[in-house]
């Protein structure tokens, strides 16, 4: 696994926000004697940087008061949904760090929904009604005008009760019958107008074959889940705070015990990316990006493939903080954590990505040296490691000019730089081919200045990165920028507003050979490029790097 140290879990994200209130004053109060929360996904596609939020929130508030949190996958549609989702969201928990205490799912309840339905019934709380979708529609009003009560409303208990029965056994087709709440048509809230709280679907369901013809609508089957789980604080995001009145509703009508506490907080959005499952899923489906884990994406599944490390995403979901304000964090926020993490984390190599053979003439041919290049500045208790120099090295092709432009501090015929860790070099003279290309470049350098200092002071103004020729493999690096040219990318058609740059594959990147071997997710920093990770696509033959990020905001500039 990855060459970087995970977990912060152990830590309380967003200390000391509004959610802890509320729960502390639950806990005064003696509303609650304990705390659980869960993570309640839809799997109908992967989970993007979004939900890091939610579960960051969900997870690390169960555990400031030693509760539980389980990961509940919301299976209420019983549309096929697929399993790679449940299980990639379940892989990305774990990557995250978080371990839910229980894997359950939204259709556990469903006895627990269809006994509460019959109970809402002989209270008088729930009819069956025959209109039709359209029909109910019209019946509803709208945000200035009050509804028209359905004309099945006034249905008896057992009209009800024997309607429902027939609609569990599959008497009646889709649509033509559902069950309502009898609440309010009058209601400024649409949600409380005598809203569906089930619906015949003859779909078999994936965890309960053909038991049921009749499912539970979201709304319902949520608050139900939530209390017969044992959850005392349902965290989720504004766009359901219109549904709280609903859930608070089915669960004293439907006289639960201890009913849950519904607590919202707003949704993460991050510029330049998309934050709904439905849109990622049309950039995959349409061939915007390889897949759900292409390294361009928000998705957790993608940024852990282009080399952004758990603790970088948790620092900062946190750093865009908790609160009930909508806001777009900037993506260079992120960037910010990921830099910030990796250059603490990261051991340091080399590589060069558009090479350019160095042959040092007076360097003994066959000769082979070692040379000690720090693992890591930041970490100087981890020490240095050794890298070979010998005659033919490749430099970056950028790193050498036969004319240097005014404070161009790297090589041109006669001029001395540093090779990071080996010697001093100076430029003689560039040996072209038939093409007009360079084909090399011979140098010479100075014996006396092992491990890039010279014994008589004389000072050089640049460095530059190496590998050994006779010492490194090829390697494929792939260069990333912002998949969309629209911070909103939302903005009209999504796929109108893709970057068309957002990859650059550099086809004949030649690392040091010490990097083969690495394994996918390890992640280094090369020196002057950035940060880079292993690609799952590297082979045997040849490696394959993303880039994670570069080392400066080079965006900032841009705008
Ligand atoms: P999508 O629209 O991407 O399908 P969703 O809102 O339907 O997402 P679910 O996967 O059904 O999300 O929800 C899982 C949990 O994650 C919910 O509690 C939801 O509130 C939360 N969540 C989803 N998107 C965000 C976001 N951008 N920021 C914070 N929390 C989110
Ligand atoms: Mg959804």
């Amino acid at each position: 696994m990855e060459n970087i140290e995970k977990t912060t879990n152990e830590e309380v994200l967003f200390e000391g926000n509004f959610i802890h209130d509320f729960i502390d004053e639950d806990l005064r109060e003696g509303n609650f004697d304990r705390v659980q929360t869960r993570f309640p996904p839809e799997p109908n596609g992967y989970l993007h940087v979004g939900h890091i939020k939610a579960i960051a929130v969900d997870f690390t508030t169960a555990k400031k008061y030693n509760g539980i949190c389980n990961l509940r996958l919301d299976d209420t549609n019983p549309q096929k949904e697929d399993d790679e989702y449940v299980n990639a969201i379940i892989e990305d928990i774990r990557w995250l760090g978080f371990e839910p205490d229980n894997i359950l799912y939204g259709s556990n309840y469903f006895d627990d929904c269809y006994e509460a339905a019959v109970r809402l019934i002989k209270k008088g709380k729930a009819f069956v009604c025959d209109l039709s979708a359209e029909q109910m529609r019209e019946y509803r009003g709208s945000l200035t005008e009050p509804g028209k009560e359905s004309p099945y409303h006034n249905r008896t208990v057992e009209e009800n009760l024997d309607l429902f029965e027939r609609m569990r056994k599959g008497e009646f087709e889709p649509g033509e019958k559902t069950l309502r709440a009898k609440i309010d048509m009058s209601s400024g809230n649409l949600n409380m107008r005598d809203p569906i709280i089930y619906r015949i679907m003859k779909v078999p369901h994936d965890r309960c074959g053909d038991k049921w013809c009749i499912y539970p609508m979201y709304d319902f089957n949520h608050p139900i889940s939530d209390t017969v789980e044992g959850v005392t604080h349902s965290l989720c995001t504004l766009e359901f705070e219109d549904h709280r009145p609903l859930y608070d509703w089915v669960l004293k009508e439907a006289e639960f015990e201890k009913p849950s506490r519904q607590i919202e907080f707003a949704r993460l959005n991050l510029s330049y990316a998309l934050t709904s499952k439905r849109r990622c899923l049309a950039l995959v489906n349409g061939g915007a990006v390889t897949g759900w884990d292409d390294p361009r994406m928000a998705t957790i599944a993608g940024m852990r493939r282009r080399g952004y490390p758990a603790p970088a995403l948790l620092d900062f979901v946190s750093k865009a903080g908790l609160s009930k304000t909508y806001s777009v964090v900037d993506y260079s926020l992120l960037e910010f954590c990921v830099r910030d993490y990796l250059n603490t984390n990261a051991e340091r190599a080399m590589a060069v990505l558009k090479p350019l053979k160095v042959v040092i003439e007076n360097y003994p041919e066959g000769k082979t040296e070692e040379v000690s290049v720090e693992i890591n500045p930041n970490k100087p208790e981890l020490g240095s490691r050794k890298v070979t120099f010998s005659r033919e090295l490749y430099i970056e092709a950028d790193d050498f000019t036969e004319v240097p432009p005014k404070g161009y501090h790297r090589l041109s015929p006669g001029k001395e730089v540093r090779l990071k860790g080996g010697y001093y070099i100076t430029a003689q003279k560039a040996v072209y081919n038939e093409n007009g290309d360079i084909d090399h470049l011979i140098c010479t350098y100075d014996p006396e200045t092992a491990g890039g200092t010279s014994p008589d002071g004389r000072k050089v103004k640049g460095t530059i990165h190496w590998v050994d020729a006779n010492n490194c493999v090829d390697a494929e690096v792939r260069l990333y920028d912002r998949l969309f040219k629209n911070p909103n990318p939302s903005d009209g058609e999504v796929f109108d507003n893709l970057n068309p740059d957002s990859l650059t594959v550099v086809e004949n990147a030649k690392v040091e050979k010490y990097l083969h071997g690495h394994a996918p997710l390890d992640t280094f920093q090369f020196l002057r490029h950035g940060y880079f990770t292993v690609d799952k696509d590297s082979t045997e033959e040849k490696m394959v790097f993303n880039r994670t990020v570069t080392l400066k905001d080079s965006w900032a500039k841009q705008k």
